[in-house]
């Protein structure tokens, strides 16, 4: 089969002929459909992300349908499309699992990281970490579900029921899905992006935002909780400058820049900073059922798999909008 392979970090995919893999225990193997590029994928590719599986097939919102199942499968039937995400594997056994927090867990394996992922044609993943899809979304436009759906998902809730006024700092493939789901529930959607990307400004107004400005910008409302979606530590900080008493900013990446230091009176009035690891299935299937109820509208750019080094620079250098996906042909 195809795949696009990271030999060593820090050099471009190289696009190979390596074997089907084959399922093993309560694997599935699956056709690769669809597979999401991610902005972690760049932090692996980067070396920002250490000890990475070498050789690896990147990728980690891959949309496929079931080929045929390993010796211990019993959930999926061949034929039905799933979702792989980021968390491929946990060992139940440890204290993070024990306390419903498996998006924790030590021993975790990640798919597109710790394992192979989807820039490939076929992939092998646990039936008991795939997701069922929406019908609703074609391939192309469930794969940005699966991840910058599901960890900006997680990051929402932590802001909390109560958080009318939503801050969103970095208006890419993640914010694009939460702007959308919070404005439905109500939420006051405030967009920042870089100063005078005016376009990004329109896109986020369109996809329900009350205001988009500049993250240097004031909004005209002080924020009770700000989420933060682009890879830069300043931002907290001019996060929690817009931010009420008692509210919360949260980084939803798994990497960031160093955060500057600050006076302490940004963090006084019990503002909070904190940051979110991973996903648990219970996110995931908590945000399909959302997904299914409220039409999201995913913007998509499709790659071919063979273009996958350019669809990564394409996101490292910001010219996307909306979410980058490999589609990978019959
Ligand atoms: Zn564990
Ligand atoms: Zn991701």
């Amino acid at each position: 089969m195809r795949a696009m392979l990271v030999r060593q970090q820090r050099t471009p995919l190289a696009s190979v002929d390596v074997e089907i893999p084959r399922p093993v225990g309560r694997q599935v193997l699956l056709r690769v459909r669809a597979c999401g590029v991610c902005r972690t994928d760049l932090h692996i590719l980067d070396a920002e992300l250490e000890r990475p599986k070498l050789p690896l097939i990147l990728g980690h919102e891959i949309v496929a349908t079931v080929v045929s199942r390993g010796p211990e499968a019993v959930d999926l039937e061949p034929g039905e499309r799933v979702g792989v995400p980021w968390l491929g594997w946990t060992d139940q056994t440890c204290r993070e699992c024990r306390r419903g927090q498996e998006n924790l867990c030590p021993a975790a394996l990640f798919t597109g990281y710790t394992l192979d992922g989807g820039y490939a044609e076929f992939a092998v993943a646990d039936e008991r970490y795939c997701l069922r899809l929406p019908a609703a979304y074609d391939d192309a436009h469930a794969a940005p579900l699966l991840c910058a759906g599901l960890i900006g998902y997680r990051t929402y809730r932590l802001a909390g029921d109560a958080a009318e006024h939503l801050g969103i700092y970095g208006f890419g493939a993640a914010a694009h899905i939460i702007a959308q789901l919070a404005a439905h529930q109500g939420r006051q959607v405030y967009a920042f992006t870089r100063g005078g990307d005016v376009q990004t400004q329109a896109f986020a107004r369109e996809l329900g935002a009350v205001w988009a400005g500049g993250s240097d910008e004031q909004p005209p409302h002080a924020l009770d909780a700000a989420l933060i979606f682009a890879p830069v530590g300043a931002l907290m900080v001019e996060a929690l400058r817009a931010t009420a008493p008692g509210g919360t900013v949260i980084s939803g990446g798994i990497h960031m820049s160093d955060i500057p230091a600050f006076s302490y009176h940004l963090l006084w009035e019990e503002r909070q900073m904190r940051s979110v690891a991973n996903l648990s299935r219970r996110d995931g299937r908590d945000f399909m059922a959302l997904a299914e109820q409220i039409p999201i509208q995913t913007s998509v750019e499709v790659f071919g798999l063979e273009d996958a080094n350019a669809a990564v620079d394409r996101l490292r250098r910001g010219q996307l909008q909306g979410a980058a996906v490999l589609g990978v042909s019959d």
